[in-house]
């Protein structure tokens, strides 16, 4: 081993591109794996990571965040600490570990493509690094999880949720797919590492890092602590190559990839994000509602960095403020009805206290939502269970493939689906931004099946409730309830005592 100093050697190593003799550059590089959008090679080389790091440097801090990470869990994993956490955050981390460890594991293999048929050396070499982080997120995100199978069975769905076709799972399934797995190096790079990685994981990591500290979670803020510093690093691929793309005219596609996979990303984000922090973090620990969130780190950090590149605001921006105010509300109340269908137990998250907090953070909220609410907690009251449980399915969108929700507010109201007719088919969207999506390219997105799709198309046998159910591997020991048993339900509301 050359014993040399890092300046010495760094510039040299990170960047080793050459011109290829005895293949083709489309024999090495072929379109299906790297279309380089017709941005030559010499253009490519410019390419220059913000964050540099060395082979040796990079095993050294892995190591101590492993040790670290691994220490925390080995000294607290005979205490009572995970017993003494509220519900509704066991919730938020039961949903978050099923739709994300396994998720992990296959960016790195997003990872592993970039390595090889990234457009420039200082390129491959980030995304090598990229690969072992990932590798590592899944495996830290399966072990941790792990630990914790004695305390509930819904821990086993970190592992099995992507593997079956549970509704999230399938729209989690589509919307990486799309992103990152059957997506080229030069489009993964836009769309999962600038698009996915800077505008909302490493932004959700951070804060959901703070929120485990104060609900006294130490062992998944410890986990995602360790796991935020890997993102925010390999996360750099992204804006060097969106300023190659920019430099080189290739502006257009460089955005329609942001827009698209931005929607795609927000449609999941808000299902498991917004939930999370309006409704299952327990309120004496919430410091920003979820769209204060949005507004502060999504909205100004994230999309003003995107302007500081030349690009241009989504063409949807309007539709996405307005969703901010009522699109997660709507999902949230979803997925608590149609409970039984996720492997958490949904935290209704609406006793008078945070009834209050949500009117002063979404004005009106009372008069939208909270009139739905209002049924739900009379027939909770009267024992009238069965009444808070689905008879059938909701209609799915054909892009984001989550159920089709509308404001609550009926001025706002739009009922009926956005549709296009596409080969003699019908697909319905939730929004005009998913229908979009969808014509940009419907050769790409035309032969997939929604939930309901299937169902209709005699897949799903037999065609009943148990029969979805036992479809999505649905099962009695998993299936959502209520967080708390509908203590909200039982809690008293201005001076009415509830039986
Ligand atoms: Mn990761
Ligand atoms: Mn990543």
């Amino acid at each position: 081993m050359p014993k040399l100093s890092r300046s010495d050697y760094y510039e040299l190593t990170r960047d080793m591109n050459w011109n290829l003799k005895y293949v083709s550059e489309e024999e090495a590089f072929p379109k299906a794996q790297s279309d380089d959008l017709g941005v030559p090679l010499k253009e490519w080389w410019t390419w220059d990571e913000p964050y540099k790091i060395t082979y040796v440097e990079y095993m050294h801090n892995q190591s101590e965040k492993d040790t670290a990470a691994y220490s925390v869990k080995a000294a607290i994993a005979r205490s009572r600490l995970f017993d003494d956490l509220d519900p509704g955050w066991k919730a938020a981390i039961i949903a978050h570990y099923g739709a994300i460890a396994v998720p992990e594991y296959l960016a790195s293999i997003a990872e592993a493509r970039m390595a090889r048929f990234g457009r420039a050396a200082a390129w491959r070499n980030m995304a090598t690094f990229g690969a072992l982080d990932e590798v590592r997120h899944g495996q830290i995100q399966l072990y941790f999880p792990y630990g914790l199978l004695d305390k509930s069975p819904q821990f086993d769905w970190a592992h099995k949720a992507l593997h079956t076709n549970e509704w999230g799972a399938i729209a989690a399934r589509s919307l990486f797919d799309d992103m990152f797995l059957a997506n080229d190096a030069v489009r993964t790079a836009i769309q999962l590492t600038f698009t996915f990685e800077t505008g909302f994981t490493n932004l959700q990591f951070l804060g959901m890092a703070a929120d485990a500290m104060k609900v006294g979670d130490v062992e998944f803020g410890a986990l995602i602590s360790s796991i935020q510093t890997d993102e925010s690093r390999h996360a750099q691929q992204g804006e060097p190559t969106l300023k190659v793309l920019v430099k080189a005219g290739k502006k257009e596609e460089a955005q329609r990839l942001v827009d698209v996979m931005f929607w795609r990303s927000w449609r999941i984000f808000a299902l498991l994000t917004g939930a999370s922090m309006d409704y299952y973090t327990p309120l004496e620990h919430r410091t920003m509602s979820f769209k204060e969130f949005m507004e502060e780190w999504i909205i100004r950090q994230f999309m003003d960095q995107f302007r500081d590149l030349g690009m241009e605001t989504p063409w949807y921006w309007d539709t996405l403020l307005d969703e901010l105010d009522w699109y997660h509300h709507a999902l949230h109340l979803g997925v608590w009805f149609w409970r039984p269908t996720v492997w958490w137990n949904p935290d209704a998250g609406v006793s008078p206290e945070e009834r209050e907090w949500l009117e002063t953070k979404y004005p009106g909220w009372n008069d939208t939502f909270g009139r739905y609410w209002d049924v739900i907690t009379d027939n909770a009251r009267k024992g009238a269970v069965e009444k808070t449980l689905p008879q059938t399915l909701p209609l799915i969108c054909n892009i984001c493939q989550i159920p089709i929700v509308t404001p609550a507010d009926p001025k706002k109201r739009h009922l009926e689906p956005y549709s296009v007719v596409y080969e003699g088919r019908k697909y319905h969207f939730c929004s005009e931004p998913c229908k979009w999506i969808f014509e940009t390219n419907p050769e790409r997105y035309a032969g997939h099946l929604t939930l309901v799709d299937r169902l209709l198309a005699g897949k799903i046998q037999p065609p009943t409730l148990e029969g979805i159910m036992a479809y999505m591997g649905m099962t009695p020991d998993v299936m959502g309830t209520d967080a708390t048993d509908f203590a909200w339900a039982r809690r008293e509301v201005k001076g009415m005592a509830a039986d």
